[in-house]
């Protein structure tokens, strides 16, 4: 393509982002497996070639955990995916799964400048794209470690809020041991976001990662039962992060309150 059709085609030329392959309707009928399969080299770098390098990256401002998503999106376009990967994980522990399921759409996409007039770039399966082909080389490279800090720090539950805490502070250099009360980590992650749009096997990978930035993972450790958090704190732990989520509902205790929804 010369430099003048890529500019009309890609670039701020108001093209729509480039769809994610996704199984024929009539094999998902039969399995319960990922539904959307992930962009292919080609799908990402003509993706990436969309965005605009917004000077004030306004994309990065609605990212919670503050990725510097121009940067790694020029990776992708460049074709160096692995860099790609490395500038997400600088931020995020956990890129594989927030690529599949974090509400990019109320997020980094809802900034995206090339919103305002047609669809943003998609932020969301770039990230995916980058996390699963550097996986895919089966070599993942652990980022540097800070030196040991000498402190330890509990984590009291394992899903998305432990890991990445634990994540962080292990590459700070602390020492951190994550308390999950069930037989598997992974909160909500594991158990209920469904097969069909977040695998098991993703959530797994992403696991082993934080676990090979030294970070211990002990299970069927339920904190306030098993152990309470005075005397984890006695027994040498310098401090504690508690995300156990919100597994349990708070009824209000009022009349009427399990009463079916009206309908109009
Ligand atoms: C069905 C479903 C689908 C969802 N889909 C999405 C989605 O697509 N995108 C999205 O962004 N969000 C989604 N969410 C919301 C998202 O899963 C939660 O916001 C997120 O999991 C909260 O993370 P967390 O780490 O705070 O808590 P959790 O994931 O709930 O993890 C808490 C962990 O703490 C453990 N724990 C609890 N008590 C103790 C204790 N006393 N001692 C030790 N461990 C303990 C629990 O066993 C659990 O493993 C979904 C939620 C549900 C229920
Ligand atoms: S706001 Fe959109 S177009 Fe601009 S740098 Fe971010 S992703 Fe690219």
């Amino acid at each position: 393509m010369d430099k003048e059709g890529k500019e009309k085609r890609g670039r701020g030329s108001g093209e729509p982002r480039h769809p994610m392959p996704e199984q024929d309707p009539r094999a998902r009928t039969g399995n319960f497996d990922e539904v959307a399969l992930g962009y292919r080299e080609e799908d990402a770098v003509a993706e990436a070639s969309r965005c605009l390098q917004c000077r004030k990256k306004p994309c990065v401002a609605g990212c919670p955990v503050e990725i510097d998503i121009p940067t790694f999106i020029a990776s992708i376009e460049k074709g160096d995916f692995l860099g790609a990967a490395a500038k997400l994980k600088e931020k995020n522990n956990l890129p594989a799964i927030c690529g599949r399921v974090c509400p990019q759409e109320t997020q980094c996409e809802a900034e995206c400048t090339l919103g305002k007039k047609g669809e943003p770039v998609a932020i969301g399966r770039l990230e995916r794209f980058a996390a699963d082909f550097e996986a895919a080389q089966g070599n993942v490279p652990v980022p540097p470690v800070l030196p040991p800090t000498g402190k330890r720090v509990a984590v009291i539950g394992s899903g998305p809020a432990g890991l990445t805490c634990a994540g962080d502070l292990a590459r700070m250099g602390h020492q951190v041991t994550i308390f999950e009360a069930l037989n598997a980590p992974g909160g909500v992650l594991t158990y209920g976001i469904p097969e069909f749009r977040l695998p098991k096997s993703i959530v797994e990978r992403e696991v082993e990662y934080i676990r090979s930035l030294g970070v211990e993972i002990l299970l069927d450790q339920v904190i306030g039962c098993t152990t309470t958090l005075q005397e984890l704190l006695d027994s040498g732990y310098h401090a504690a992060f508690i995300g156990i989520g919100a597994g349990l509902p708070m009824f209000m205790d009022i009349p009427g309150e399990n009463s079916p929804a009206p309908t109009s």
